[in-house]
């Protein structure tokens, strides 16, 4: 996590309501990319957040494909650069989350844990939630065994047994980087083959702590005070086995972060807020960028792209207003 101190005191704690040219939901990297360009354009951006600070790339161990950093950055280092960079031209960071948006009539009304915002414009960027494998045991397990993110939970495994749901990049990404810890890792992927980029994938098959289980789900999580054991099933041949292990990690994709906007900006059937190529919503003045409008791409370099069109955007739309 990076520097809680950065953050500024709730301006709005007093349960009043503040009038903003643009509010921005969210703190990872589109939230303070917005933030960046709103602030350069003196739109004072004020930016909640969320329970996040820094996104789920602020999880993330090390970013190793956002250019400018040739040997990596971590993505606390650099969520907090981001953050640093949005404050010196004039955002303002809150520690705060937004609960309901009404966006019927401009200034949108947004109510959020410490007060109420108007804002003139709205910049969407609260994200994604990783999924969850909806077996028995899942949910009674998580914190004692079960986790779903290995820069959080990866020290709690030294010399352990770890398993992996998933082959994207995500799971293989984690796997390694819990190999710094675990004793062994083992990957447990429903095909038989990773859906991960190749540079990872070699990586991840070269590794000496590293194994697979191809074709394979975990059908149930096994344990009574923590994690023991998990019981899969191979997709091919039906046979159910138990495996004992200290640790599952589970990285099988992600889900938008838009319940409270359902009804109020038009979704894809997946929940994605569905934008233009000009970052705007069905709603006038309401933009998204990131995750919780990207099913495709979900970078860091992406998101913060959109993040920053989504401000420009916003920003012609007020100048166009006043004339
Ligand atoms: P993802 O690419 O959607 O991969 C999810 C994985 O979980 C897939 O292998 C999928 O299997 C598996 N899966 C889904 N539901 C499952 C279930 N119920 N049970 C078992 N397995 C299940 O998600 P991600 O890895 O989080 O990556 C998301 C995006 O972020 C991608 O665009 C990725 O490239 C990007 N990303 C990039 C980096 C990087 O560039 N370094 C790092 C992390 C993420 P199938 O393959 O069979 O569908």
């Amino acid at each position: 996590m990076f520097n809680l101190g950065n953050v500024s005191t709730p301006s709005n704690s007093n349960g009043n309501s503040k009038h903003v040219k643009m509010l921005v939901l969210g703190s990872g990297p589109a939230g303070l990319s917005a933030a960046l360009y709103a602030a350069r354009a003196e739109l004072a951006p004020v930016v909640l957040t969320g329970t996040q600070l820094g996104g789920q790339a602020a999880l993330t161990f090390a970013i190793e494909n956002y250019p400018g950093f040739p040997e990596g950055v971590g993505g606390a280092q650099l969520g907090e650069l981001f953050q640093k960079q949005a404050e010196h031209f004039g955002a303002a960071v809150e520690f705060d989350t937004a609960h309901e948006v009404d966006l019927s009539q401009r200034p949108f009304k947004v109510t959020t844990d410490n007060g109420e915002y108007k804002a003139d414009t709205l910049v969407v960027t609260t994200g994604a939630s990783p999924n969850h494998l909806n077996v028995p045991g899942e949910v009674e397990l998580t914190g004692r065994g079960v986790s779903y993110c290995a820069t959080c939970d990866g020290w709690f495994f030294k010399d352990k047994k770890v398993v992996i749901v998933g082959g994207g990049d995500s799971a293989i990404e984690e796997g390694l980087f819990i190999t710094r810890y675990a004793s062994s890792v083992t990957i447990i992927h429903r095909r038989e083959e990773l859906r991960a980029s190749p540079i990872l994938q070699k990586r991840a098959m070269e590794h000496p702590k590293v194994n697979f289980i191809w074709n394979t789900v975990v059908t149930e999580v096994i344990g009574t005070e923590k994690l023991e054991a998990l019981k899969l099933k191979n997709v091919k041949t039906g046979e159910e086995t138990i495996y004992e292990t200290d640790g599952l990690f589970i990285f099988i994709g992600h889900t938008p972060n838009t319940q409270m906007f359902k009804g109020q900006l038009e979704m894809s059937g997946l929940g994605y807020i569905t934008v233009n190529d000009k970052m705007e919503t069905s709603v006038a003045g309401v933009y998204a960028a990131g995750e919780v409008a990207d099913p495709h791409f979900r970078q860091v370099v992406t998101s913060a792209g959109m993040g920053a069109a989504a401000a420009i955007q916003a920003t012609r739309f007020l100048e166009a207003e006043s004339g």
